[in-house]
Order: C-alpha cells, then sequence, then structure tokens
C-alpha cells in the first residue's frame, strides 16, 4: 500500500459499503440525474450461485465472502469466541442472511423516539419508508405494499416438519399469525421472505443493479477504505485501497458511511472520530472525541432445544443433484428453502405488552452457524432474545485498518438475559411435545433430557448460545448521552457525514434487522435529498 494516494476523483456524494443500507442509500440519491453518486464496497460482485439459493447461505460463513469476525472470549459462555459472519461483497449482508422479513414492533420505532430522542423515528414516521421499499407478493392494505423493488413472497417451500409444529404451537394455545409484520407481532407461523421466485432477492438485485443503468452512478468493488477525510470538521473525501493502489475520492456533496455495526465505527475511529482515551491509546489524533462510537453493541442470541428426529427427513439430506436440477428450473423444492422456516413471537414472562422472545424451526440440526455436518436427521426450535438488555462493544485493536477490531457482545452479561432465554427455550420444549410435532421426536439432543430443568437449559445456553446475526447500535442515533449521530443521521460534530447502517439502531427491535436496516437507508435517501 503506498502513503501517498494515486489518483483523485470528485463525487457529489460518496457511498461507503453496499449493505442493506448502503446500496440503498447510493440507488436513491442516483434518482436525480444531476447528481454524480459512487458507491464503494470493500468485497466483490455478489457472482455465485450458493448466494442466490436460499438454502445455501450457511456454505459462505468462513470463506472468501466472509469478513471472518470472531467475538471475544464470552464471559456468559464459558469463555467461548463466536463466529461472526457478515458478507463482503455486493450486497453486503442481504446476499448472506437468511432472508426472513421482519420489521419489529410499533413499540421499538416509538421507543427510539421517546427514550433516545430520535425524533421522526416513530413508528408512524417509519412505516411509510417500509413500505417505499417493499413489493409484498401477497400482502397488501395500509401496512403492505406490492409495488416497491424488494421483493416479498411466500415461501415456496417448507418442510412437513415446520408446518407439524406451527400446528402444535397452535395446539398449545399460541394464535395463528399470517403476517408477522401486521397489527401484531404475537403467535405462529410461517415467514415471509426476500425472494423472487424462490431465489435470494437482495439489495443489489432490488436497488444497485437497476441503478448502475444511470450514467451518474457508479460502483467500485474491491474498493476497501481506510479513512474519511475531515478538513474543518467537514468531511471532504475518502481514502481507499484497491488491489494494492491507494486512492482518494474527493466529496463535494456528503459522505455516507454504510459499513455495518462492526466496520462503521471501527472507521470512525480510524478517521479520528470516538472515544478520545482510546484513539489516543492507538496513537490516533482526535477529531471528534465522541465517546459512544462503538459503545452500545447489542445482539440477539439465540439457542434452543434441538431433537433426532424419525418419520421425516433432515434438510441437510436433501442436497442432491435431482433438488439442485428442480431449484435451477422451478425455484421449488427443499434448496428453496432459507432454514428459519417457521417460528413464532412470544412472552417469556407474565407482564410484557410486547415479545421478547421469537423463535425459528429449522429442519436440521443447526448448531454452531450450522457448521457441523449433522450425524442424525434432527430439528432444531431456536429460542431467540429479542429484547436484549446486555450490552457489549467494538474497540480498536490497532490503528492499522486491515485489523479486525475487538467485538464484545458481552452476552448474558445483564442476568435478565439468560433468565428471559432460558424461559423462552423451556416453553418451546413444552410446546414440542405435543403433536402432531411430538411425533416426530426421537430424542433429545440439546439439551440431553426431554423435559429439561431451568438449570439444564442454562447450561447448554451456555455451551451453544450464538448470534442471530443482528449486532445494532455502535453509532446509536438520538440526542441523549452516548449517541453518536443524530436524528437527521449527521455524525454529531461533522459536517457531511452521515452513517446509515444498523449500528445508528439506538436498540435493536423485535426481531430480524434487514428490513429496518433497508428502512434506515430509504430515510436516510430523503434526509440528504431534503437537506440538499
Ligand atoms: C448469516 C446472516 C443471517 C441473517 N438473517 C437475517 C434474516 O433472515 N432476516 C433479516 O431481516 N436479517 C438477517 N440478518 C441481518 C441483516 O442481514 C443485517 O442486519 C443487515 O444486512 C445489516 O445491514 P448493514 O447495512 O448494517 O450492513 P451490511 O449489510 O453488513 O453492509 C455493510 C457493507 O459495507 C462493506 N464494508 C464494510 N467496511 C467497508 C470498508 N471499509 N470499505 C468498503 N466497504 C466496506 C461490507 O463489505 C458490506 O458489504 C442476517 C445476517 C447474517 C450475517
Amino acid at each position: 500500500m503506498s502513503s501517498t494516494p494515486r489518483s483523485t476523483d470528485t463525487f457529489d456524494h460518496v457511498v461507503i459499503g453496499s449493505g442493506s443500507a448502503g446500496g440503498v442509500v447510493a440507488a436513491r440519491l442516483a434518482e436525480d440525474p444531476q447528481v454524480r453518486v459512487l458507491l464503494l464496497e470493500a468485497g466483490p460482485d455478489d457472482e455465485d450461485e450458493m448466494i442466490k439459493m436460499p438454502v445455501g447461505f450457511s456454505t459462505l460463513f468462513r470463506t472468501k465472502w466472509d469478513w471472518n469476525y470472531r467475538t471475544s472470549g464470552q464471559k456468559q459462555l464459558e469463555g467461548r469466541r463466536k463466529t461472526w459472519p457478515r458478507m463482503k461483497a455486493l450486497g453486503g449482508c442481504s446476499s448472506m442472511n437468511a432472508m426472513i422479513y421482519i420489521r419489529g414492533a410499533r413499540a421499538d420505532y416509538d421507543e427510539w423516539r421517546d427514550a433516545y430522542g430520535a425524533e421522526g423515528w416513530g413508528y408512524d414516521d417509519v412505516l411509510p419508508y417500509f413500505l417505499r421499499s417493499e413489493g409484498n407478493q401477497r400482502l397488501d392494505g395500509p401496512l403492505h405494499n406490492t409495488d416497491g423493488p424488494l421483493h416479498v413472497e411466500d415461501r415456496r417451500y417448507t418442510h412437513p416438519l415446520s408446518e407439524a409444529w406451527v400446528e402444535s404451537a397452535v395446539a398449545s394455545g399460541l394464535k395463528r399469525n399470517d403476517d408477522f409484520n401486521g397489527e401484531s407481532q404475537y403467535g405462529t407461523g410461517l415467514y415471509q421472505v426476500t425472494c423472487k421466485d424462490g431465489r435470494r432477492w437482495s439489495v443489489a438485485d432490488a436497488f444497485i443493479r437497476p441503478a448502475m443503468e444511470r450514467s451518474n452512478f457508479e460502483v467500485r468493488t474491491e474498493a476497501f477504505v481506510t479513512r474519511i477525510l475531515l478538513d474543518g470538521g467537514r468531511a471532504t473525501g475518502v481514502v481507499y485501497t484497491s488491489r494494492g493502489e491507494e486512492h482518494v475520492v474527493r466529496v463535494e456533496g456528503e459522505v455516507v458511511l454504510s459499513g455495518g455495526a462492526i466496520n462503521s465505527p471501527q472507521l470512525l475511529m480510524l478517521s479520528g472520530i470516538g472515544p478520545g482515551a482510546h484513539l489516543r491509546e492507538h496513537g490516533i489524533d482526535v477529531l471528534v472525541d465522541s465517546p459512544g462510537v462503538g459503545q452500545n453493541l447489542q445482539d440477539h442470541p439465540v439457542g434452543g432445544p434441538i431433537y433426532y428426529t424419525h418419520k421425516t427427513t433432515d434438510l441437510a439430506g436433501q442436497l442432491s443433484l435431482r433438488n439442485l436440477l428442480r431449484w435451477r428450473a422451478t425455484g421449488r423444492g427443499p434448496l428453496a428453502s432459507n432454514v428459519g422456516e417457521s417460528g413464532a413471537f412470544l412472552d417469556s414472562r407474565d407482564g410484557l405488552n410486547d415479545p421478547d422472545i421469537q423463535v425459528f424451526v429449522a429442519p436440521t440440526g443447526f448448531i454452531d452457524n450450522g457448521e457441523h455436518e449433522p450425524v442424525r436427521s434432527a430439528v432444531t426450535v431456536a429460542a431467540c432474545l429479542v429484547r436484549v438488555e446486555s450490552r457489549g462493544q467494538i474497540r480498536l485493536r490497532s490503528a492499522d485498518p486491515t485489523w479486525h477490531p475487538e467485538i464484545d457482545p458481552a452476552y448474558f452479561d445483564d442476568q435478565r438475559d439468560l433468565d428471559a432465554i432460558v424461559a423462552g427455550a423451556k416453553t418451546l420444549s413444552e410446546i414440542s411435545q405435543q403433536k402432531p410435532f411430538g411425533d416426530f421426536i426421537r430424542a433429545p439432543w440439546m439439551p440431553e433430557t426431554l423435559d429439561p430443568d431451568e438449570a439444564e437449559f442454562e447450561s447448554a445456553l451456555r455451551r451453544l448460545a450464538q448470534t442471530l446475526y443482528h449486532p445494532v447500535g455502535t453509532c446509536a442515533m438520538g440526542t441523549i448521552e452516548g449517541s453518536v449521530v443524530g436524528p437527521d443521521l449527521t455524525v454529531h460534530g461533522v459536517e457531511g457525514l452521515r452513517v446509515a447502517d444498523a449500528s445508528v439502531m439506538p436498540r435493536v427491535p423485535r426481531g430480524n434487522t434487514n428490513a429496518p436496516t433497508i428502512m434506515i437507508g430509504e430515510k436516510c435517501a430523503d434526509l440528504i435529498k431534503e437537506s440538499a
């Protein structure tokens, strides 16, 4: 890498990172033909059949597609370091995720506004942005839209085990819910997915590629941004490396940082924006002392009973040439499964107004990010804690941008989190004994007994709980102490620099985070257009 920049060019807006938010911001900004927009992505193009194939998402982990992050040793998980997959390619994690389309609860967004001072981000404010993207195949009306660019469809493959679990949940008293993004999240049903005709539909498909038709829009892949340039308190450009060469881009409008919840705080810190003492430890000049950068890390932990099955199949056993040809020809069959097929939203205890547990039923033994070859046919009924109290952090390990930062999600550091997920997992084990699902259980796998008590669940979760891939909060939006960006997403203390990605969520919503991050991208583009 040369220290003297080799080339310079100029754009109105530069967006760093082509993920769920960055891809949307860039494409929407480029709708104005007068505005020159550059999108920089560290990873390559998203050309690979395993990206398109829903069932294949976990085969991308720990490959060239993955940033290959691991957490620091987790105190409450017996010191284990956990793998944190994150996509490094066009589309970011929308090209790697499990495609479940969920928005979260009304209360989540009202809380952003009321508890964090994120004025303009209450549910009624953000709903139009969810609708703007959504192209729902089945659902319409005031809470849905059918003609947005983000295809959302009913599943084209559902394993009988996933259907059976929903029936058992209904038999246990949960109501059937065919729209988890409707009036209420509560109940049990099948997940809708961001797919088109049984193939993944990422933001690269929905937003970036269509925008590439425009002559005012440029995308550069394999462009790793190492620094944001600031001059007199204003962002004036970015430095990136590509194939061993360093480049500088000058910006006349705004820089939008959309590197995700790990990379965005890292890049702010490398650029001199972050907790002053920590930056000085690494010899970085402090341009803006912003103590909240990298703090407030939240993630949804997940874990739950796994059973060995009989009288049925395992999704992993369906990876045959015949099914591959079927999926290629029709977008149907087991390879169209997104693995987390059915589920539920429920309470871990009495007295809650909104659910704190989300359920994912996967017709296979999904352990350690699905990286273990299943030796016997199994099914996972995972409890995911969607209301977390623990707070972790991202810290630099080095001022060298190629070093991974330290990632500490602090899983279960707050005892309430462990109590809630244990109670949730216990409820799932009771539901799972009911017919018809119970008939498919041959033996318990995790925990080792069929009717485990709290202590057995706790010990299993300390061994096997893992990420549900939803880190947020590390450049939190708001007006309270510790917030990093304002409600207009502009970084406090800097002009011409906004952050738009999952890192700005002051608190993680109840549910998967792709649609909420796309919504943030939509709103960021409007905020920039309005201020211009
Ligand atoms: C395995 C997995 C399964 C998931 N399943 C679901 C699901 O089923 N449903 C759901 O709603 N959500 C799911 N999620 C979560 C969801 O996909 C993410 O929350 C969302 O994509 C985050 O978007 P983002 O814009 O914040 O970051 P990302 O999408 O990660 O985008 C960041 C982009 O910036 C690039 N980048 C980073 N640093 C730099 C740099 N220095 N220079 C240039 N480029 C850079 C990255 O390569 C990446 O492309 C899942 C995530 C994963 C990983």
